[in-house]
């Protein structure tokens, strides 16, 4: 079978591999029909490796068609449509026990450090898949594991309808989680970016507000665009390095922060200001399958989320060319699929 397997920074390419054993025990072999690009695929080629244990075959956001189950596999049967949400967490371990999933303490991920869904085939274990709803088109459920992340970052930022929601960076993960906000149903939901194209992504997405900050003083176009106290929650998208300050400040007193964009160093804090200002920040990482996978169907089967988001749909050979090296130079402009039946 074809796959993009993974050896290192630079080292990514299309292969003739051997089709994975037939499933065992719990496992579901999945023939994969579409396989979405992740920003992680593409630093991990840029330089990497970060999270991925080499060689491995990449492609955490995939769905695809059930070819077989393992002996103990219950719910799936061979023809099934199934999406994955990539992490294999041990369902046993103290955050497991409290629902916590995502930070097992032997979480993986399927395309990260077990070979994943940027293949013809891949062996996933039944607890990583759901079946996907028959309104679900194969493309959209190529996006059910990042819309899933934002659902879980949108959930974790705790943020209210009736709360006036700021996000920073509406590129990548950030456009998700404007689409995941609005099915939360934020309705004041401001988009800030320094792109107008995001922007305008952001808009159709169902940002109340969008505001270009190119050039101009964070804190202040964050009041400007709410109020003079500030937003109640801020959503930090874009890991600029001079973003989480600018964020801690012009949050409102008693308000969120959640950092979703990944810092690449430390950075200095005024911690003074933001104690007394009773000031949250909280974090979010990846999703919990049981709590986030199945609203981010519900939000792909009743949005155009496919139409808005996706840049362009490639065959598995184009994948470096025409998707890891655009996005790995930020010339890609949207989110880019890979649909393994062509
Ligand atoms: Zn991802
Ligand atoms: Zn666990």
């Amino acid at each position: 079978m074809k796959a993009a397997v993974y050896r290192g920074k630079g080292l990514l390419s299309v292969e003739d591999v051997p089709r994975p054993d037939p499933p065992v025990e719990d496992e579901v072999q999945v023939r994969v029909t579409r396989a979405a690009v992740c920003g992680t695929d593409s630093a991990e080629w840029d330089h990497g490796p970060l999270l991925t244990i080499p060689p491995v075959i990449l492609g955490h956001e995939f769905t695809g068609i059930v070819d077989s189950i393992g002996p103990s596999v219950t719910g799936f049967s061979p023809g099934d449509r199934v999406v994955a949400g990539a992490g294999v967490s041990c369902g046993e371990c103290e955050w497991c026990s409290s629902g916590r999933t995502n930070l097992c303490s032997s979480y993986q991920t399927l395309g990260l450090q077990i070979d994943g869904g940027l293949a013809d085939y891949v062996n996933a274990p039944a607890s990583t898949l759901m079946l996907v709803p028959d309104d679900v088109s194969d493309d959209e459920a190529a996006l059910a594991q990042p819309q899933s992340v934002a659902m879980h970052a949108v959930r974790r930022s705790g943020v209210a309808p009736e709360e006036v929601c700021v996000v920073l960076g509406a590129g990548g993960i950030g456009a998700f989680i404007i689409s995941a906000a609005r099915a939360r149903g934020v309705g004041q939901l401001i988009a800030l970016d320094i792109d107008a194209e995001r922007l305008e992504t952001a808009a159709r997405l169902g940002a109340s507000k969008t505001v270009d900050v190119s050039g101009v003083d964070l804190v202040e176009a964050i009041r400007a665009a709410t109020s003079p106290d500030g937003p109640h929650v801020i959503i930090e998208a874009t890991g600029a390095p001079h973003a989480p300050a600018a964020c801690f400040e012009a949050v409102r007193k008693g308000g969120r922060v959640l950092l979703v964009g990944l810092q690449g160093a430390p950075r200095e804090i005024d911690l003074f200001a933001l104690t007394v200002r009773e000031v949250e920040v909280t974090t979010t990482l990846a999703h919990v399958f049981a709590e986030d996978l199945a609203d981010s169907l519900e939000v792909l089967r009743t949005t155009d989320l496919f139409d808005v988001v996706v840049d362009r749909v490639i065959g598995l050979d184009q994948l470096v060319d025409e998707a890891i090296r655009p996005m790995a130079e930020r010339r890609a402009k949207g989110k880019i699929v890979v649909d393994l039946t062509r």
